[in-house]
């Protein structure tokens, strides 16, 4: 039946979607009402002793009858208009990266949104605000954070976000809050005449008090610093002193004083952000947010892999240490959004345990908005971490070393950014940031900073209480509906490989055979045009560069992908029967090349010398995100959708072609 099965899967994908023709719609109708009348009992049964506050008389009134009406009339018109939408679920769609939703995660939206919580706090979210925390711990566990003991204040946590967006922009106001804090508290101290040597506080510096070491000090000694702090000044001075120092400290915090005045205070360089030229447009839009600015982004030059180059980024650091200039933090993408890359995150931790050595620290965020999900693959069932052999057997060129090798770093990292609502298959909004260290919170409290509880003996705090979510994220009130729908997406399918890894397991085959047939299908093609891909993929994002036969002209050359692309452009205007394939395009800017690597493409393009290297230069691409469950399943005369994609390209490259000459 189906000619490429190269595992056992499908039975399991074709249970978790609705599927491309709303195969499984009568299971989804029954669970949908399940829950309507499972959640109209509850309010009955909440004071069943209450009136019926709607009669059955009153639905007989010409005003009830009429805003019935006018709902059924607006509904209908609704569910017209929305046929305009894109059609995510259709293994016809290769274009951005959407695709069909898992029914467990479309269920518990739904019935999420009948009890509307609101997850900014425990008293307005109850149990949806617990399950929130709980997916946290499920990504935590699946990127190879550390839990401790159980309420261990160096256990990981992680909360849902309205994006990666948003996720990336917390990621630098946990970053700042952290890394700066040092500096606070050294201040604070003065401010107070304390003798800095006797406190442990100079046992941390290394003796030396120095801005620049402030700023230096390792993430993981930033807060056992200021924990050993405070009970010695509870212990030596007492507790009005501790509190005082406390007032002291918050008031040096550039969360109070603001950016300008304390690096000022400080005479001390802004530190900058180190991310790859690939890193995603949110981080630009954080710089301008945070008040950091675009200029302090440091781009780091990516591979011919389209990975974030190591040597650039040794490079830039050794520079930036000796120009005193403080690095905030090293941003890796675990995804790229273009080119689905995957950056070296392991070599990004292995800088920063040498710089470390050198008196130069840093945070290490993964943005891992797109790739994230694609980690459940390499995990067993107990946790641990699958063998790069054992995973070759599964696949066939997937994972490469450096894949396996920047998964397995994951677990070192600070932060990392994971979209629910993109490779975890669940319904928008659903992003997610994963911190490796709860304790990190606590410097973002809003109001009411540091409640000593009376009861607890040495100065220490009370432990955190992360269900208060508002006081510690950057959102306020959020939709305790996008925690249920993650929380049962990942009950029904574990993050490991025999849970939510079947699903992704199957985009990677996908993957593996467009790679294979588009390499067929270029050498059949071979004398009318050159067809490659620019970077063989890490995951499950495809692009393809094509030119035709004997043309050396860049422009030339982008005109007819451009007009390729044209036959596979969705348009909200036209329905969608007249499409008969949806793709997207990326550009691929000179500037993100090496230029051995654009050399390399010129030549296999068969374009002139040089044409890559003008300004403003780059390379108009086909773009495809293969996350559709069904790309490998029969469509008509046995041929499944990547084999009759692939004859779509072939014929319009043909087409266009022939019309050019
Ligand atoms: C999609 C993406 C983002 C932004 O996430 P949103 O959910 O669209 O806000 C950030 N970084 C990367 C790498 C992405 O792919």
């Amino acid at each position: 039946m189906n000619k490429y099965s190269p595992d056992d899967d499908s039975a399991f994908v074709d249970a978790a979607f609705l599927g491309p023709m709303a195969e499984n719609a009568q299971i989804l109708e029954e669970w949908i009402v399940q829950a309507v009348r499972d959640y109209s009992y509850w309010r009955r049964n909440a004071h069943p002793e209450d009136q019926a506050a709607i009669t059955t008389a009153t639905t007989l009134h010409p005003d009830y009858i009429e805003v019935k009406a006018r709902t059924e009339d607006a509904l209908r018109r609704l569910s017209a208009r929305m046929k305009r939408s894109v059609p995510w679920f259709s293994p016809r769609y290769m274009g951005h990266m959407s695709s069909d939703l898992l029914l467990p995660a479309v269920v518990g939206r739904l019935l999420g949104t009948l009890y509307n919580t609101n997850n900014v706090s425990l008293d307005s979210a109850g149990p949806s605000v617990e399950m929130e925390l709980e997916v946290g711990d499920s990504l935590a566990t699946m990127f190879g954070f550390k839990g401790h003991t159980a309420s261990a204040q160096n256990n990981p946590w992680g909360h849902l976000t309205s994006g990666g967006t948003v996720a990336n922009y917390e990621a630098i106001r946990y970053l700042e809050a952290l890394r700066l804090y040092p500096l606070a508290l050294v201040q604070g101290l003065k401010s107070l005449d304390i003798d800095i040597e006797k406190s442990p506080v100079f046992k941390y510096l290394g003796g030396n008090t120095s801005a620049w070491k402030c700023i230096n000090v390792p993430v993981d000694n930033v807060m056992p610093m200021r924990a050993d702090t405070f009970g010695w000044m509870y212990h030596t001075h007492g507790k009005d002193a501790l509190l005082e120092l406390i007032t002291a400290v918050e008031e040096s915090r550039i969360e109070h004083l603001g950016a300008a005045r304390f690096y000022a205070l400080h005479e001390l360089e802004q530190p900058v952000l180190i991310a790859p030229v690939s890193a995603h447009y949110s981080w630009s839009k954080g710089a301008k947010l945070t008040g950091m600015g675009r200029s302090q982004i440091i781009g780091v030059d990516v591979d011919e892999r389209m990975r974030l180059d190591v040597t650039t980024l040794n490079r830039t650091l050794e520079k930036l240490q000796n120009d005193k200039i403080p690095v905030l933090a090293c941003v890796s993408v675990y995804g790229t959004t273009e080119f689905g890359t995957l950056d070296p995150v392991h070599e990004v931790v292995k800088a920063r345990k040498a710089f470390e050595q050198r008196g130069l620290s840093f945070g290490v965020h993964v943005d891992a908005a797109w790739g994230g999900y694609l980690v459940s693959v390499f995990r067993n069932e107990d946790g641990s971490l699958r063998s790069l052999d054992g995973m070759r057997k599964q696949f066939k060129y997937f994972p490469s070393t450096e894949v396996h090798q920047a998964t397995a770093a994951l677990g070192e990292v600070d932060s990392i950014t994971v979209d629910p609502h993109k490779l975890g298959f669940v319904p928008y909004p659903a992003g997610a940031i994963v911190y490796r260290q709860r304790d990190w919170a606590r410097l973002q409290i809003e109001a009411a900073p540091y409640v000593f509880d009376q009861t607890q003996e040495e100065g220490k705090e009370s432990p955190l209480s992360l269900q208060q979510l508002g006081r510690y994220i950057l959102e306020g009130s959020k939709p305790g509906a996008s925690a249920i729908s993650v929380a049962v997406a990942h009950e029904v399918f574990p993050l490991h490989k025999e849970g939510f890894g079947r699903i992704i397991a199957q985009t990677v085959h996908t993957t593996e055979r467009f790679h294979d047939r588009l390499d067929a299908l270029a050498h059949r093609l071979r004398d009318v045009a050159h067809i490659l891909m620019p970077f063989e993929p890490d995951t499950n994002v495809v692009c393809i560069a094509i030119n035709a036969v004997g043309n050396s002209d860049l422009e030339r050359c982008n005109a007819l992908t451009r007009a390729i692309f044209d036959t596979m452009r969705f348009d909200p205007g036209s329905p969608t029967q007249t499409l008969e394939l949806i793709g997207s395009f990326t550009s691929l800017d000179h500037k993100r090349l090496t230029p051995d690597a654009a050399h390399r493409l010129e030549h296999a393009l068969g374009l002139q010398e040089n044409a890559l290297s003008t300004e403003n230069a780059h390379v108009f691409l086909l773009r495809h995100t293969l996350m559709n469950p069904w790309l490998l399943r029969e469509a008509e005369h046995d041929l499944d959708y990547v084999e009759r994609y692939l004859l779509f390209l072939e014929k319009q490259i043909r087409d266009i072609i022939q019309q050019d000459s």
